[in-house]
């Protein structure tokens, strides 16, 4: 499908590099959406966001103020003249967003998994000249995602871009939400023109990651930032852990290189984010590895069996380096690879059953 966009930039926003959205995770209470804003606008920011309808993973925890900070965003508009930004998730959103003079609206990772959520939503748009941002679905679906884009822009919808706001994945990992960085690559290259903004906020789940997160999107020619910004994060109602403060919103983006790369120091950049990819994907697999070990070490210990079986070891080394060579790789070094992972599964297997009969 061939894509024909218009520019997702409001007026009066510089068009440089990253184009910036900054605000609270939610909108708590007006005192705290007003003070978060003064602060951010006080420093050049032209865009707020705010959740009013929060999608929360259990129930019984905080959902947002809903219509009611629809009025403390206009407020924000009167008083800082920034643009403003919402979640909608539904029509009614939709609606009372428009209403209510949003100037961008989002749609969220949980709504972007599923199509009827999505449809409804571009339904309620059909002839409003809104843009709309699209945040990756929590699952790294690019086809997913590129379907809920193609219902918006169905809809009529010509200035839209996306948000790369990371992955859930079972596994243990350092990030919130896995990056995988190919997945917003992809996109790239197959909607060229797609402005994409990078949400570093979701994708590392705490403070301390969002500056590498951002720097490495600026890396990779994202075009913007949507950063979670809060006058007071650690009481915030929701995603305390990964908001930032007005003051630590401008060091981090003074701080950020913004490199203007020709070509191939792009696509440097993209090939060593895919290898970053890779390499966190190695580690969560070594990290299950690890603890299946620890599981044989209990089911040996339960059978009376010794933890260290060396034809089981001989056989394992000696499958993957014929397997290492069928793939064009030198034996061996996945030989080598082998027996650092297996000496490491012997000490695993043998803390298990250790910490059992102390
Ligand atoms: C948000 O931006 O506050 C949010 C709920 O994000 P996501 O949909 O990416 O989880
Ligand atoms: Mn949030």
């Amino acid at each position: 499908m061939d894509f024909q966009l218009e520019s997702i930039v409001l007026s009066g926003v510089d068009p440089v590099r990253p184009v910036v959205i900054a605000g609270p995770c939610s909108a708590e209470t007006e005192e705290q959406v007003i003070a978060t804003a003064r602060a951010i606008a006080s420093n050049g920011i032209k865009i707020f966001r705010a959740g009013i309808w929060k999608p929360r993973t259990k129930p019984g925890g905080f959902e947002g103020v809903g219509a009611e900070g629809l009025g403390w965003l206009k407020r924000v508009k009167r008083e800082t003249g920034m643009y403003t930004s919402i979640e909608v998730a539904t029509r009614e959103h939709v609606f009372a967003a428009i209403k209510a003079g949003i100037d961008i609206l989002w749609v969220g990772a949980r709504t972007a998994v599923n199509p009827f959520a999505v449809q409804e939503i571009a339904d309620a748009l059909k002839g409003i000249d809104v843009p709309v941002l699209v945040k990756n679905p929590v699952n790294p679906d690019i086809e997913l995602w590129i379907g809920a884009i193609e219902r918006i822009y169905r809809a009529g919808l010509r200035r839209i871009g996306a948000v790369h706001r990371g992955f859930s994945s079972y596994e243990n990992k350092g990030y919130r939400n896995t990056p995988h960085w190919q997945v917003p690559i992809e996109l790239r290259r197959r909607i060229p023109n797609l402005p994409i903004l990078c949400d570093p906020s979701h994708i590392a789940g705490k403070r301390d990651l969002i500056h590498a997160i951002s720097q490495q999107a600026m890396d990779l020619k994202f075009d913007g930032l949507l950063i979670e910004t809060h006058c007071s994060p650690d009481t915030a109602w929701s995603d305390a852990k990964q908001q930032i403060t007005p003051d630590q919103l401008f060091q981090l983006l003074s701080s950020l290189v913004i490199r203007d790369m020709d070509r191939p120091s792009k696509d440097l950049a993209e090939l060593r984010s895919k290898i970053d990819g890779i390499d966190d994907q190695l580690l969560s697999l070594l990290a299950t590895r690890m603890q299946v070990a620890g599981e044989i070490g209990l089911y040996k210990k339960a059978n009376n069996m010794p933890i260290l079986q060396t034809t089981r070891y001989g056989q394992i080394i000696e499958q993957k380096s014929k397997m290492a060579k069928s793939m064009n790789m030198d034996p061996e070094f996945i030989r080598e690879i082998m027996k650092a992972i297996h000496e490491e599964s012997v000490r695993v297997q043998m803390k298990v059953v250790n910490d059992l009969d102390t």
